[in-house]
Parts: C-alpha cells; sequence; structure tokens
C-alpha cells in the first residue's frame, strides 16, 4: 500500500491506493462474490466478516480509497446515492427539523416531501445561495441537520460550506453535503468542517454510465456514523460486487475525467455566452455566475463540469435545439464520458425551479471544440 498522507490525491486514485492482490500478485484486486463467510471451530468470526449484507471484502478498497480523497474517516456503499442520502435522513431521531436547499436534485426533493414528513421528519426548503437565509430557517432546539449540495442541479447554484457548517453546528445540527457534481477532485467539503457527504456515485465517480451506487463518508467515526453503518446492512441497501468492482476501476480516472471535463465545460460556457440564440449560461466558472466568488474559494482546479443554459424562444425551442445535437446524447443523468444534454423542466415536474427554456448539460470527455460545434449547429437549427 502506498502512503495516503504523503502523495497527491491523483497518485491515490490512479493505484486505487496502491492495493495489490497479496496472493496472486495481481495488480488489479479480485471481485469477491460470497454471500456468508466460515465461522473459526470456536464458533468466532475472527476474519471479521460474517454475511454478504453486513460487509463485502469487494467494497474495502473503494470505500478507503474515497475516504482518502475526501481526507475522512470513513466511508459506506450504497446501492444508489439516493439510498445513501434516504439511510442519512432515515437515521435521524424522530421528530427531527431538518433544512434541505430550494434548488437540489429533484429527485431528493421529491423523496423529502412524499416520505420525509411520514418519518417524523419536518423540511424547510430555503434558498441556500444565502447564509442569511439559512440561520433564520434554523431552529436550535429542533434542527438535526442542514443537507445542501453544490454546485446544485440545475441551475449550478453555490452554497458556502464553511459557512453552512457553521450556522449547523452553532445549532448542534449536523452538516451533509451532496458533492456529487464537485467531486472530491475539486472541493473536499469536510475540510470545510462538513460532517458527511454524500455522492451520487453513479455519475463522476464511476464515470461510465454504467453502474448505480451512492456513498456516504463521515469525518468521525462517531454514533451517528454507526447507526448508518446498520442502516445500510439491516435495512440491506447494498451494492453487488460488480458493481464495487467496476466503481474502483472508475475512479482510478476520476482526476483525468473531472480535470478535462471542467476544462471543457469552462469553454463551452465561455462559446455559449457569445451566441445569440443563448439567453443565458449558468455555470459557476463565469465571474458573472452569482456563486463564482464563493465557488472560487472552496473549488480548486475547475468549476466541474455541469452548466445549464437557456434558449431563447422558450421550451419549444429549447426542445427542438436538443433534437438536433448529433453528438451530445439527449438522456438524464451526469458525470460519463459521454456528454449528455437534457431539457430539465420536462424531467424534474410543477416544483421545478428550472426554467422552461433551460437545457441542462453534461460535459464529458470528447473533444470540445466538437462538442461547442454540435451545440452551435443545434441552436443554429
Ligand atoms: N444527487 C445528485 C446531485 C444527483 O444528480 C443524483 C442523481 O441524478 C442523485 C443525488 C441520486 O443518485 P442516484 O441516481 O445514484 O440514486
Amino acid at each position: 500500500m502506498i502512503n495516503p498522507k504523503t502523495l497527491h490525491p491523483a497518485t491515490l486514485a490512479a493505484q486505487a491506493l496502491g492495493a495489490t492482490d497479496a496472493s496472486t500478485g495481481a495488480v488489479v484486486l479480485p471481485i469477491h462474490t460470497a454471500t456468508t463467510f466460515l465461522r473459526d471451530p470456536d464458533n468466532q468470526y475472527r476474519r471479521g466478516r460474517g454475511y454478504g449484507r453486513a460487509d463485502n471484502p469487494s467494497y474495502d478498497q473503494p470505500q478507503a480509497l474515497l475516504t482518502a480523497l475526501e481526507g475522512g474517516a470513513a466511508t459506506l456503499l450504497f446501492s444508489s446515492g439516493m439510498a445513501a442520502a434516504a439511510a442519512v435522513f432515515q437515521s435521524l431521531p424522530r421528530d427531527s427539523h431538518v433544512v434541505a436547499p430550494q434548488v437540489m436534485y429533484w429527485g431528493l426533493r421529491s423523496w423529502l416531501k412524499n416520505f420525509a414528513e411520514a418519518w417524523g421528519i419536518a423540511v424547510d426548503f430555503v434558498d441556500a445561495t444565502s447564509l442569511d437565509a439559512l440561520r433564520r430557517v434554523v431552529r436550535p432546539d429542533r434542527t438535526r441537520l442542514i443537507w445542501i449540495e453544490t454546485p446544485a442541479n440545475p441551475l449550478w447554484s453555490v452554497t458556502d460550506i464553511a459557512g453552512s457548517a457553521e450556522i449547523a453546528h452553532s445549532a448542534g445540527a449536523l452538516l451533509a453535503v451532496d458533492s456529487t457534481a464537485a467531486t472530491p477532485v475539486l472541493t473536499r467539503p469536510l475540510a470545510l468542517e462538513a460532517d458527511l457527504v454524500m455522492h451520487s456515485a453513479t455519475k463522476y465517480l464511476n464515470g461510465h454510465s454504467d453502474v448505480i451506487a451512492g456513498t456516504l463518508t463521515t469525518a468521525r467515526e462517531d454514533a451517528f456514523w454507526a447507526r448508518l453503518r446498520t442502516a445500510r446492512s439491516s435495512g440491506g441497501a447494498i451494492l453487488g460486487s460488480f458493481e464495487a468492482y467496476l466503481l474502483l476501476r472508475g475512479m482510478r480516472t476520476l482526476f483525468p475525467r473531472v480535470e478535462r471535463a471542467c476544462r471543457s465545460a469552462q469553454q463551452i460556457a465561455e462559446a455559449l455566452s457569445q451566441n445569440p440564440r443563448v439567453l443565458d449560461v449558468l455555470y459557476p466558472g463565469l465571474p458573472r455566475h452569482p456563486g463564482h466568488a464563493v465557488a472560487a474559494r472552496q473549488m480548486t482546479g475547475g468549476f466541474g463540469g455541469m452548466l445549464s443554459m437557456r434558449v431563447r424562444g422558450g421550451a419549444e425551442a429549447a426542445i427542438a435545439a436538443a433534437a438536433r445535437v448529433e453528438i451530445w446524447k439527449r438522456a438524464t443523468s451526469l458525470g460519463g464520458v459521454e456528454s449528455l444534454i437534457e431539457h430539465r423542466a420536462s424531467v424534474e415536474g410543477a416544483d421545478s425551479p428550472a426554467p422552461p427554456d433551460l437545457l441542462r448539460l453534461s460535459v464529458g470527455i470528447e473533444d470540445p471544440g466538437d462538442l461547442i460545434a454540435d451545440l452551435e449547429s443545434a441552436l443554429g437549427g
């Protein structure tokens, strides 16, 4: 194993922490498919493994690698990003009050609206780009969790992580950050005092649009973390062994993929800003984006591979432009090697903050000139 403390995170990722298989010398770790493990003759489990729902040797390396990349104490893999997020809310005490952003992944917003209340959780949705708004809504006696996402779907709104952590902690609450769009390449929320980091590992961590997975990383292995661990093993939202292997394989190229996507997204945002058929470009890397200054402070190396554009002419013009692309794929999701385009208002429903003319762009690793030319020709109609 290489020393995670002395090496750049890109080196840790490329080598998956330098892990090799001790018994064969293989430079790629085996996939463990066993669902059950031998007891010792005296009935103990001294090797630490008993049953596949509680633990899986195929999780060890991806969990250890993400823990190192996030600078955390421990990581849990889940069967999806939603399962990871839901485990956090479901592990809170009954009658908890939580604060969530108005601009966030729509699937989690909708889960909070439809299920959290039934669990006895009260949710306030606030403008999380404003620390004052967060401060106003927190209830020192009842708020147990502030959940933020930054940059946040689909407007790429930016929330100040360190400022939110201070507000959460002064109320005795935890701060959890959905860092899916930022990735550990660009932002390390735990270094900014967040308590938990969540990823839809389906996106950049895996990076190839062929695994659904989620992760939680904690700053401390405390009682709440023990509850989350139990929530996974007893709730059963576990990842398959093959998916854990694919995820680790994807994470080995995380840095070059994210670095290239960021560079291309910046170029695409600048090119689209000059296009007369584009009403607005939403990208934290543009100095005129309202979250640019905070993003420049808490993101290093780029502003992410996600942006949105508003097309002149409303929903019809936006959908028509998306219909004309040839390289970009018209599909949901994000963070894969192939670039995706999607009309978000059609996906997110009535309470979406996405204006009807908004197209979301997930920038992949193709040649940026090809991507820009394809968009310009689609917009030019
Ligand atoms: N968070 C963000 C920012 C997402 O984009 C998504 C999925 O689109 C999720 C969470 C949910 O993750 P999953 O689809 O892996 O359950």
